[in-house]
Parts: structure tokens; sequence; C-alpha cells
């Protein structure tokens, strides 16, 4: 209400407080004029007295009704509910009583205008996991059983083989894991970050490519944990999901792992995309029958940054799609805790 006030009167400083101005002293002081409603009442007395001089009743009434408006509307401001009415003893000196006055307490009678929240960003709710098979499972008995989890191993190689597979998936509003390697993020820092920015997820495929199953645990650890950092500086959180190259895991590597809150996963679909080679005939149909013939709900589809795989993709998902598949987000799947956190 005081802010109200203060824009009708149009001469007080927002900041200010409201200064009582019958009985107090310093209201004639013309330091304050400038800042306060007695400039108002003032300037309305002189009128008055000046019309009256001029014997003119029309205006002097119509000065009166100007005087007694600003009159009422400084009586709604200081009989405003919840505050209190500061007691100014006649010899008091404004800036005292300025000083004194207790800091304005919101009028209940205004209705604070609803502060836009920001939309809560929509949380994707974990409710799939990984089987002992590798195959993506609702984790409710009556979830949807008909869903495909998509994996590109091996890269990032190259932007001639990632972007027709990040165009492809984005055609098909389909996200999938990406299980890089280490030396390769190190080589094409700017496509691991490129994949992230696409909304693709990042996994750890090793550093190097190697056989872990045959690594000392040091090096398993040098293994795990540099990509762990690499994608972490890189996209600004460390991966969730892991597969070990060519699937080869030893009790270190898969302990290592659950305690550091890290879900292993092998595949259950392999498109067999990394036999074939350049010379192999018909490869983008090779890859999609190949997946077709293993095709189950849950399959956990392994396929890599190739040339001949993006090239077959577009094909793949419409024809998974006209079978009534769809493409599990990886986000809904259900990870460990660091036992840390436990
Ligand atoms: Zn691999």
């Amino acid at each position: 209400m005081r802010d109200n006030m203060t824009i009708q009167a149009g001469l007080v400083s927002r900041s200010k407080p409201p200064i009582k101005w019958l009985g107090t002293k310093g209201r004639l002081n013309p330091s304050m004029w400038y800042n306060d409603n007695d400039f108002v009442f003032f300037l309305l007395i002189l009128q008055i007295l000046k019309v009256m001089i001029m014997k003119k009743p029309w205006a002097v009434l119509s000065a009166a009704a100007a005087l007694s408006l600003v009159l009422s509307a400084c009586g709604a401001k200081s009989a405003a509910p919840g505050q209190p009415s500061a007691t100014v003893s006649p010899s008091s000196a404004t800036a005292t009583a300025e000083a004194t006055l207790p800091p304005a307490t919101p009028s209940p009678t205004i209705v604070p205008s609803p502060t836009p929240s920001p939309s809560p960003s929509p949380e994707v709710t974990a409710d799939y996991r990984v089987n002992q098979n590798y195959d993506v499972v609702p984790i409710k008995e009556d979830g949807d059983k008909k869903v495909i989890l998509l994996t590109f191993d091996d890269g990032p190689k190259a932007e001639e083989t990632l972007l027709p597979i990040l165009d492809t998936l984005d055609k098909h509003k389909a996200k999938a894991i990406f299980f890089v390697n280490g030396y390769r993020i190190k080589e094409k820092p700017e496509l691991l970050k490129l994949i992230h920015e696409r909304g693709q997820i990042i996994g750890n495929h090793s550093y190097d490519h190697i056989h872990l199953s045959e690594e000392s645990n040091n090096s398993i650890d040098y293994q795990i944990d540099t990509v762990q950092k690499q994608v972490e500086e890189l996209t600004g959180s460390a991966p969730v999901f892991m597969r070990p190259p060519n699937g080869l895991s030893n009790e270190y590597l898969r302990e290592k792992l659950k305690k550091e809150g890290i879900l292993r996963m092998n595949w259950s679909n392999g498109s067999l995309d990394w036999t074939m080679k350049f010379s192999t005939p018909n490869k983008p149909e090779k890859v999609i029958q190949n997946v077709m013939d293993q095709l189950h709900s849950g399959s956990n589809i392994l396929m890599h940054e190739l040339a001949w795989t993006g090239e077959a993709l577009d094909s793949l998902l419409t024809q998974l799609e006209q079978k009534g598949y769809s493409f599990l987000d990886p986000n809904r799947i259900e990870t460990l805790k660091p036992e840390a956190a436990k």
C-alpha cells in the first residue's frame, strides 16, 4: 500500500519510510520536501489561500476537495494494519523520527503476484534393469517388455562415422549408450562432447580396449578410472555404465565397478558389424539381418561406430518400430549406488 501511495503522490522515493506528518515539527523543513507528501500539502495550502484571496468560491471548493483526498490517503497509510503508528514527540527531529520508525511490514491486503517457479526438469524414473542375460527388462511386472537398448562401442572415431548415427537416432527420437575408449577421447575430445551435447549417454569401455580379465588390479584401475575422469572433465558427469572390451571381466573388475556404483553390462544381441570389412559386400543389409535374427524383447544390441552401421541404422530402427518395439532411454535403467553412498 505504501508503494501505491508513493506512486500517487509522485514525489516520495520508494526506499524512504513514510513520515507521519501531523504533529511533526520538521514538516516544513524544505530539505525534505522533495521526498515527502508534505510538499504537496504545502502547495495545496498555498493554492487555497491564493484562491480565497481571489474570491473564487468554486476554486476554493475544488482545492479543498483535493486536500481532503490527500489527507484521507495519508490517513489510510498510517492506519495500515500491522504497521504500528510511530509516536513522534513534537520536539523530536525528523531525522530521529525516521530512524526510530520500525521497518515497514507488508500489508496483509497486498496479494503477492505469483512468482513463476522454474518448471521441474522431467525426472526420468529408473523403471528398467539389466538382467543376467544383459537384456533390459521392466522392473514392474506390467511394464512394457517390448523395448530395445541401442549401444555403440569403440568410439569416438570420426565425424564422418559418428554424425550419421547421431542424426538417425535423433530422427527416431532414440537414445543410446556410446561405450567409449580413453585413447580415442584423447584424440577427439570434441566428439565426446558432441555425443553428450546431442543428448546421448556415454559409457566406459576402458582406456586402451584391452582384455581387462588379463590385467593386474592396478592396470584395471587405470583403464577404468582414467576414462571416468576424462568423461567427467568433458561432460560434467562420469559414466554410470561400463562394458568391458570383448565382454571379458574378472572378479576384481566386477567388485570394483560394484563398489564404485558403475553398472557393468555386456550385450544380448550382437549385430556382428565388427566382423565385416570394407570388402564385405552388402554390409548394411547384413547388419540388419543379424540383429533381426536374434531379435527378442529387451534386446541389448551391440553395434559400433562404423560406416556401414550408420548406413543401416535408419532402416534397422524403422523395422524395429514396425514390429512394435520402442527404444529404451538408458536413463531409465536402474544403476548402482556407490558403496560409499550407501
Ligand atoms: Zn569394443
